[in-house]
């Protein structure tokens, strides 16, 4: 059997990266088993797997190795930035629907965007609002790029060659273009933006020409389309747009239009899907990167505030972009002091937190994002579970407050 030439890169990678000879054999062998799942992909000089990790070749996840595989140091490895909160469009499930401010300037951004690196961050998502109607966003993303794995989220609205090409050139790795159903009625209604569906096909194809470019969709799943089996259809039309990678997620309770048990997905919906995931990576095509596969119990589980730092378009920071509670912004307080709080606070554990925890956020106040206080609070009264898979080796214990028998999880895992 001859080894594929991504595999023999991989192998030179790795023996160029000694650092992967100091990760504890435990931590090696679960990232191994989890490696297995994925085949990984070229785009242009990088070694992928799937999007949600640094290229494999990178110096991204070179300092992924030593500082969160190695040093096994607390900081967060993972973060998103709204580098806008405008956006041309109006989707039901937006997680930024009830944040509001004054948005972060150039400089503010640039600023934050240093100070998550030095914190670890070697993932960082640039989402918005629609990101591509930040001016500045080459600017970022080439700041960003230094050291660090940059994905871009976009509607795909108004994407040209010349900006793709830009934006490859800064150093972006991946871009991800929302599509939501494989009819653009579905998907446009569920926008309230009539050819958003066309627009972000055309966006797909001007990224495929772009040079180096690992082209990825984000499909966002309703509980709905889940239980009707949709998924299989979804991903047979995005096969066929010629991506590197499906991104799927499901709709999460970050809004109180979705405080409803039967709108959040269950335990065994999320395996299912992660089962559909594996059997996809056993083809030869499309990458499928299933979010709740990557957060699941059996892997990385919940990183909310502890390895994933959001920081919305107005400077408030949150455990993670569903999570509507802010622990301070970035303009009144330093970035270090509210990620060490937040990472106190959150310790990572096994499931969900906001699936698990969301009716505790009805309950805290009319005000979305929670201030500190009240996200404080709400912590303090979470349901809690044990460390994931991977948080175990890592060395985390579960919370002495661990409560997994409350209400809402009950609720929530039938
Ligand atoms: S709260 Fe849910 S969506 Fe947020 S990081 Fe945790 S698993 Fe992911």
């Amino acid at each position: 059997m001859t080894a594929s030439p991504e595999r023999l890169a991989l192998a030179k990678v790795a023996f160029a990266n000694p650092n992967m000879l100091r990760v504890r054999p435990d931590i090696t062998l679960f990232m191994s088993r989890y490696m297995r799942r994925f085949r990984m992909k070229s785009a242009g000089r990088n070694l992928i797997l799937h999007s949600h990790l640094p290229p494999l070749n990178s110096p991204a996840y070179r300092r992924f190795v030593s500082r969160h595989l190695v040093d096994r140091a607390p900081g967060p490895s993972h973060a998103q930035i709204a580098v806008t909160s405008a956006c041309p469009q109006d989707c039901a499930y937006c997680y930024n629907k009830q944040r509001s401010g004054t948005p972060m300037d150039t400089a503010t951004i640039l600023r934050v965007v240093g100070e998550l690196k030095s914190l670890g961050v070697c993932w960082l998502g640039l989402t918005g609002g629609e990101p591509l109607l930040q001016p500045d966003l080459v600017e970022i993303t080439r700041e960003a790029s230094d050291g660090c794995a940059v994905k871009l989220f976009t509607t795909g609205c108004g994407l040209t060659p010349r900006r793709a090409d830009a934006l490859a050139e800064a150093g972006l790795f991946s871009t991800a273009v929302s599509v939501d159903h494989w009819r653009a009625e579905v998907h446009d209604a569920g926008r309230r933006s009539a050819g958003a569906f066309a627009a972000a096909l055309e966006a797909v194809d001007v990224l495929k020409r772009t040079s180096g470019m690992h082209v990825s969709v984000s499909s966002v799943l309703s509980r709905e389309m889940i239980r009707r089996g949709d998924v299989h259809r979804l991903l047979s039309f995005l096969a066929g747009l010629g991506i590197d990678e499906a991104w799927l997620s499901e709709v999460k309770p970050t809004l109180g239009a979705f405080w409803d048990d039967d709108l959040v997905i269950s335990e065994e919906e999320r395996l299912q899907l992660a089962a559909v995931q594996d059997a996809y990576n056993r083809g030869t095509g499309m990458t499928v990167n299933y979010l709740g596969h990557f957060e699941g119990a059996e892997t990385f589980g919940c990183n909310a505030g502890c390895k994933m730092v959001y920081v919305d378009a107005f400077g408030e920071v949150s455990p993670c972009v569903f999570l509507p509670m802010s622990f301070g912004n970035v303009r009144e307080r330093p970035l270090a002091e509210i990620v060490a709080e937040m990472r106190a606070a959150f310790p990572g554990q096994d499931r969900c937190f906001v699936n698990q925890n969301y009716r505790l956020l009805a309950a805290a106040g009319e005000h979305l994002p929670l201030d500190r206080a009240s996200s404080l609070d709400l912590v303090a009264g979470a349901a809690w579970r044990p460390p994931s898979a991977f948080g175990r080796r890592l060395g985390a214990r579960a919370p002495e407050r661990a409560r997994v028998a409350a209400p809402t999880a009950t609720a929530i895992a039938r």
